[in-house]
Parts: C-alpha cells; sequence; structure tokens
C-alpha cells in the first residue's frame, strides 16, 4: 500500500506496477482519491501491468483512519509517501497492524511553533549542534517497539537519502577497508524554463534549502550560516555548476552507522535565481511555517506560496538536462590510500517519456519502489527500525541498474576541495 499520490508516488506506484511480479496488488492512497483514481486509470490504460490496482481515501494525520484502511487492506508493506510530517502516524498505525514500513524522508513537524515538540528540539539542538528541523531520533525511538513486534522499517529510500547511503555501503563492501570521508554531491542541471518553482513538494524543498548548513566532522557537528560554503564542480553529463553545503538526513545516519568516518559533507547546486527568489521569500515572511492571521482567517504563508508556485508534478513535459547525484569517498583499502565516486545520471526528458515526470521524481520514486522491493522479497529483513546503509547493497545496487537508475564507479574521480 502506498501512501500519497504526488510526485514522488507517482513514479514509485508506476515503477511497482511495472515489477507487477513482486507488486502484484497495490492500494494508492491519500486524502484526494480522485488523483489516486487518475493514476490507476492511466496505468490500466497502458495495460501493460498484471498488478490489481485499488484506491482509498485516507488522512494519514489519523492513526486511526490509517488501521482501519490497513486492516481493510491488509498490505504486507505500507510505503510512506506523504509528507515527513506523517511520518509518525505511519509508524504508529503500522507498529498497530504488524505491517512493515518503509518511507523516504525522515520526521518533522509540520508546525514548528508547537511548544511540547519545540522544548524537545531545543534540547537536540543545545546538545547535537544542529538546528535542522528534521532529525532521526523520533523515529530511531521505535526501534525497541519495531523489534518487539517483529517487522521492518526501512527509513529513507528515496535517492538522498537512500541511494546515496547504499552507494556508501557498497564503497564500503567492495572498495575500502575504512572510509574516511564522504561528499554527498546533488547536482541538478535541468531548466524548466520558470523564473522559480521547486522540484518536489516547496514547503519541504524550501524549509531544507533555507536552513543552516552543517557537516559532521571528527565526531561532531559542525553548522554553517546557509549558503555559507559554496564550491564549482564540474559534473560528468552535466557541466560546471556552483554548488553549496547543505545539512541533509543521511549525514546523520552514515555518521552512527559507517565506522571511522571522518568528515561527511553534503552539496546540492542551485542556480542564482533560485536563490535570488528564495531570498527575497524569505525576506518578505513568505517561508514562515507558522500561522498567521489575514482577513480573519488563520493562513500558514508557505502552503500559500505553495499554492501559488508551479505542481512539480507539472514540471515533467517543461524539464530539459540531466541530475547527477553521487558520493565521493576517500580511504584505505590493504593500507592504500584510495578515492572513488559513485553516481548516476538520469535525463529529466528520459523520465518524461516513460512515466510522465522530471528526474527528481524519477530519482526518488525508483528507489522508493527499490526498497520496498527489498521488505517484500525478504532481500532485506530484520525486526527494528534500519536505515538503508545497514543492509546488504548488492541486490539493490543490482535493481538500480535494472530499474532504471544504472550507477558508474570512477576510481580517479575530481575531488572538492
Ligand atoms: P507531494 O507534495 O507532491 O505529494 C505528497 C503526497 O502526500 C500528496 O499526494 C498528498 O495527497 C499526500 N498527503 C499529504 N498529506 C497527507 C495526509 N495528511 N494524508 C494522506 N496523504 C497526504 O510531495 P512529493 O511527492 O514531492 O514528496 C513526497 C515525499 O518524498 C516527501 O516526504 C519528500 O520529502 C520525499 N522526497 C524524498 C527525496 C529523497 O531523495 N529521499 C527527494 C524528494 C522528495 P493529498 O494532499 O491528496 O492527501
Amino acid at each position: 500500500m502506498v501512501i500519497g499520490c504526488g510526485g514522488v508516488a507517482q513514479v514509485a506506484i508506476q515503477k511497482c506496477a511495472q515489477n507487477d511480479a513482486v507488486f502484484d496488488e497495490i492500494c494508492i492512497a491519500s486524502r484526494t482519491v480522485s488523483k489516486c483514481d487518475d493514476l490507476k486509470k492511466k496505468i490500466e490504460a497502458e495495460g501493460k501491468s498484471r498488478s490489481k490496482i485499488t484506491t482509498a481515501k485516507v488522512n494519514a494525520d489519523s492513526v486511526d483512519e490509517l488501521i482501519a484502511l490497513i486492516k481493510s487492506v491488509k498490505p504486507d508493506v505500507v510505503l510512506n509517501l506523504a509528507l515527513p510530517y506523517q511520518d509518525l502516524t505511519i509508524m504508529d498505525a503500522c507498529l498497530a497492524c504488524g505491517v512493515h514500513y518503509v518511507d523516504s524522508a525522515n520526521y518533522e513537524p509540520e508546525d514548528t511553533e508547537d511548544p511540547k515538540w519545540r522544548a524537545i528540539y531545543e534540547k537536540r539542538c543545545k546538545e547535537l549542534g544542529f538546528t535542522a528541523y528534521f532529525d532521526y531520533s523520533w523515529q530511531w525511538a521505535y526501534q525497541k517497539k519495531y523489534k518487539d513486534a517483529g517487522i521492518t522499517a526501512i527509513l529513507g529510500t528515496g535517492f538522498d537519502p537512500g541511494v546515496t547511503s547504499v552507494f556508501t555501503a557498497y564503497a564500503l563492501k567492495h572498495y575500502f577497508d575504512q572510509i574516511d570521508t564522504i561528499d554527498i554531491l546533488d547536482c541538478n542541471g535541468g531548466d524548466h524554463g520558470y523564473p522559480f518553482a521547486t522540484n518536489f513538494n516547496p514547503e519541504i524543498n524550501l524549509r531544507e534549502v533555507s536552513a543552516n548548513g552543517s557537516y559532521w566532522e571528527n565526531g561532531h557537528w559542525v553548522e554553517t550560516k546557509p549558503m555559507e560554503i559554496k564550491r564549482e564542480y564540474n559534473f560528468e553529463q552535466v557541466g560546471m555548476k556552483d554548488m553549496y553545503l547543505l545539512h541533509h538526513e543521511e549525514i546523520e545516519s552514515l555518521a552512527k552507522n559507517i565506522p571511522g568516518v571522518k568528515r561527511i559533507r553534503f552539496f546540492m547546486t542551485f542556480g542564482q535565481s533560485y536563490l535570488t527568489h528564495m531570498k527575497c521569500l524569505e525576506n518578505v515572511g513568505m517561508l514562515r511555517t507558522d500561522p498567521v492571521m489575514f482577513e480573519g482567517k488563520e493562513i500558514v504563508p508557505i502552503q500559500f506560496l505553495k499554492a501559488l508556485l508551479p505542481d512539480p508534478a507539472s514540471l515533467g513535459p517543461r524539464t530539459v538536462g540531466k541530475t547527477n547525484i553521487g558520493c565521493i569517498y576517500t580511504g584505505i583499502k590493504d593500507g592504500k590510500k584510495r578515492a572513488i565516486k559513485i553516481y548516476n545520471v538520469c535525463d529529466h526528458q528520459e523520465c518524461y517519456k516513460e512515466v510522465g515526470s522530471q528526474a527528481i521524481s524519477y530519482t526518488t520514486g525508483v528507489p522508493a519502489m527499490i526498497g520496498t522491493m527489498m521488505v517484500m522479497t525478504g532481500q532485506w529483513k530484520g525486526a527494528g527500525v534500519f536505515n538503508v546503509e545497514e543492509f546488504d547493497p548488492d541486490p539493490y545496487m543490482e535493481a538500480l541498474n535494472k530499474w532504471g537508475l544504472p550507477w558508474v564507479v570512477d576510481e580517479n574521480p575530481v575531488m572538492v576541495d
């Protein structure tokens, strides 16, 4: 069962339908059931999949509604492709029903002014030293409950987080005895022709990008101002781009799961137009996540902004160019220093031709299907809450090649200074 039918889910569901030997039944559920029905009709009209598709209406903020749905559909796995706000309610419902859970983004609260959440957040900022609204502590706290229930939760199987962490497990298994540094480079060389639009949910995207940056070094977090650290990098098949250091969720799990790693950084490319628009929106208060009164009604500025911006799912036909996302590793193998880069290049228009979506949704939706397949087929199993780098990377890496995201290992990579 898939919760959500937005840009990412539309790709994941179509890939599940392509993989009908594993996904023989798929239930698509969100608050707007008409969207789920449209996708079901599209897949059925193509006539290529033997998956039986059903749809349902659910508000995933309600644990009770989720439990009722899960009990009636009886899925093997729930794939959460709604928003990070719903992670905990969906985890609770899976726990109550004894069903495996998979997602692509870690928990963050919708209302960051909620005093109950804020007190825990401020304590964490002080103790751990990074101020991002999202962190893994909330979901890692389910470890014992999932273990006791004998069910699996897989956190973060998109591209980043997701594939980047599987790349890391693969590098450690096949190329290194010890990984010292990891640079994760996320480049979108695509052009959609709009002065400003985001490639996935605008609210989640703008929150992430306007926040302080941070990286992991020698056992602790180093925090930077937003966009403070800038580098240029020449990306294979894309060219030279400006990229900026951001905080990103897989830094937290890789710091925990990759023994002895000394530094982990995350960079994302942005054009000047995107950054100028974002700064302006931030300066006038349009990125605020707390409710404000407007003509007698409460509105949340960033949610209003989302209504004005192009729907990321509509960017498919207009986006041209490629993404290049991957990781550079340095470390030691057989007593010698080595560096490698593992990356994927994905073409926006090729994705559009295949599933009607741009490459950001594609590069997230395909790994969401693959992570779910790992659980469905028992290739990844275990009771508890896991990040993807904790499992054997080989079957996942093979599936990336098979299902549309082939990767390359460069043993002589250009480094980031
Ligand atoms: P969209 O905004 O396009 O879609 C979100 C979907 O969630 C919609 O179908 C919406 O449907 C549904 N939804 C939202 N709230 C609820 C609710 N309360 N109950 C039920 N359904 C709900 O987002 P994207 O597809 O762009 O992103 C999906 C997820 O993927 C996000 O968590 C995002 O952070 C993550 N992501 C991960 C990446 C990675 O590489 N790891 C990269 C990009 C995104 P409706 O409103 O009808 O209910």
